[in-house]
């Protein structure tokens, strides 16, 4: 991609809301276009950055059997009125149509995904199966905040598991925690600020757990165990003072972003929906379910948190909306357009900075976006046929000559 063709422009001034570093660093680079509290378009940067999020999401998903469906976001309040959460769920978003017929923006997908099951769901042998769907979500927060962490309007991987019994729930849920490792794993996240944390469970388990990562802006206060890496969250702490899994007294307490929650529902909806199955006996048996929630508009943000510096953002690799950002500086701009097609050719995704702009801006614009690998080519570097190789995270640049340089960046990817 062109700089010169990207329609979005990097802005010098902080926006007067932004509260956040991900509010400031995403608005400011282009990547987010706040259009009202809590509300966002993904613009081209963003939406690279949050596309390659979800892929990894996906791909776990799918690796523990997941089907990927769509469900409605438009969702009809009857179904709200089963469970009980048409009157009880604050942040519901509840409309009407023609016919004033009435409905809700989907906030969660518990009312549409067990009908779905149950349609299609006769005996023992359709079970067990998992469905997921990466959708936005729309949830009246009282308080929008911090940029993407807390939207009206955000992105959501939600999974849902229909089993036989709570045995096969259970194996189910320890093999969806470990697919939830990886992906923070695959996303960037340094393991060591990342926290399996036990919250409360609602009414059919005694924990359910979240996935938090350590970071000032994070609203919830979690109890760390070094030795196990794992937390509990002060919501349930009153009943819970030691580590769950090493009864280890000295919890640290830091402050979290959820940025993933899973859940055993037990039958709490499948009942709502009579929704059973025949056993291997003839006997009819309630659907024991499991949700597992993850937000990588969310998660996005929290990288931008976790990963920069005063200048801007710092990409973990896996999720950089492109992989090189390449600036040519002026009596240069033959030979860079010619190694911005070499790069495509090979594979290669380049921002390419291509603007007849002072180099020390462009320079700037660079650390703002956050690319991990900039490239410069200049009349100095191709004296001796080469380019200037830096890395956002480090200080010092280097001289790399140019018919090593896809190899290198291979590498450097790989
Ligand atoms: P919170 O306690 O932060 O309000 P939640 O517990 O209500 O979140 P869940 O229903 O567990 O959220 O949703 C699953 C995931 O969706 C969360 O772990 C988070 O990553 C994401 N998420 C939830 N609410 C929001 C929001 N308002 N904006 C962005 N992402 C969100
Ligand atoms: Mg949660």
């Amino acid at each position: 991609m062109k700089y010169s063709n990207l329609f979005t422009k990097t802005l010098k001034d902080i926006p007067h809301d932004a509260d956040s570093a991900n509010a400031e660093f995403l608005t400011r680079g282009g990547y987010i276009h706040q259009e009202v509290a809590g509300v966002y378009t993904f613009c081209p940067l963003g939406l690279k950055v949050l596309r390659k999020v979800e892929q990894i999401i996906r791909e776990e998903m799918e690796a523990i059997g997941g089907q990927e469906i769509l469900m409605p976001a438009m969702t009809p309040k009857e179904v709200w009125v089963k469970t009980g959460r048409w009157d009880n769920f604050d942040a519901l978003f509840r409309f009407k149509g023609a016919g004033d017929k009435e409905y809700a923006l989907g906030a969660t997908h518990e009312e549409i995904v067990t009908p779905l099951g149950k349609d299609y769901t006769f005996s023992y042998k359709d079970l067990p199966f998992s469905v997921f769907q990466i959708q936005n979500k729309f949830r009246n927060e009282p308080r929008a905040k911090s940029g993407i962490l807390r939207g009206r309007e955000f992105s959501m991987k939600d999974l849902y598991s229909f089993h036989t019994g709570q045995e096969d729930l259970d194996k189910f849920y320890e093999i969806a925690k470990k697919a939830y490792y990886k992906i923070f794993e695959r996303l960037g996240f340094d393991p060591k600020i990342t926290y399996l944390t036990y919250a409360s469970g609602g009414a059919f388990s005694k924990y359910s757990h979240e996935f938090q990562v350590v970071s000032d802006v994070g609203e919830d206060h979690i109890y760390c165990c070094e030795k196990c890496r794992v937390a509990v969250n002060r919501e349930i702490l009153d009943d819970q003072k030691t580590c769950p899994e090493c009864d280890n007294k000295d919890l640290v307490e830091k402050k979290g972003i959820e940025v993933g929650n899973i859940f055993k529902l037990g039958t709490k909806f499948s009942d709502s929906f009579e929704f059973k199955y025949t056993d291997e006996n003839g006997k009819q048996n309630s659907v024991p379910m499991g949700c597992y929630g993850i937000g990588p508009s969310r998660i996005m943000g929290s990288l931008v948190e976790v990963y920069h510096d005063e200048n801007g953002i710092m990409w973990p690799k896996p999720v950089t909306p492109f992989q090189v950002h390449l600036i040519s500086i002026k009596g240069a701009e033959k030979e860079a357009d010619k190694l911005y097609d070499d790069l495509k050719k090979e594979g290669v995704e380049v921002l390419y900075d291509d603007r007849d702009e002072r180099p020390g801006a462009k320079f700037n614009d660079a650390d703002l976006i956050g690319i991990p690998l900039r490239i410069v080519v200049s009349t100095r570097t191709l004296e001796k046929e080469g380019v200037e190789w830096k890395e956002r995270d480090q200080k010092e640049a280097k001289d790399v000559a140019l018919d090593k340089l896809v190899a290198e960046i291979k590498k450097y990817y790989s």
